[in-house]
């Protein structure tokens, strides 16, 4: 795995889009991302450094057109931060492991946790779960 944290490297590996959204907490815009309406089972990991985010078995329809899941792949993956930016009080979501910038967690998200964590494609590369079918 190449250095999540050398900038030139990330310019040179990710869309300018991808490293907006990551490394400058952009937001693409809704219904433009490649993953807002994609079904497949499998992980999404972090398009800078790999780790393991969030899964298709918590990702649900928002109708936001961002990927949404109700929780995390695993308990760590992800650190919340408050984020007080744009005259709001909200959550980011940023990748523990990179720090790159994921979305927002908004608190109107569907059971068991009554989380939508709302993140951008651009932050995300699929990983297609092998044994699906
Ligand atoms: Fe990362």
């Amino acid at each position: 795995m190449t250095d999540p944290s050398d900038a030139n490297e990330l310019r040179a590996r990710l869309t300018a889009e991808q490293y907006r959204v990551c490394r400058e907490k952009g937001t693409e815009r809704a219904f433009t991302g490649r993953y807002w309406n994609h079904h497949e089972a499998g992980v999404y990991r972090c398009v800078c450094c790999g780790a393991p985010l969030f899964s298709s078995r918590t990702k649900f329809d928002s109708g936001t057109g961002w990927p949404s899941f109700h929780a995390p792949a695993t308990a760590n993956g992800v650190r919340e931060i408050e984020d007080t930016s744009h005259g709001m009080v909200r959550t980011e979501a940023v990748c523990r492991s990179c720090g790159a910038h994921l979305g927002h967690v908004f608190p109107d998200g569907p059971p068991p946790t009554g989380l939508r964590y709302c993140i951008n494609s651009a932050s995300l590369e699929f990983e297609r779960d092998p044994d699906a079918a």
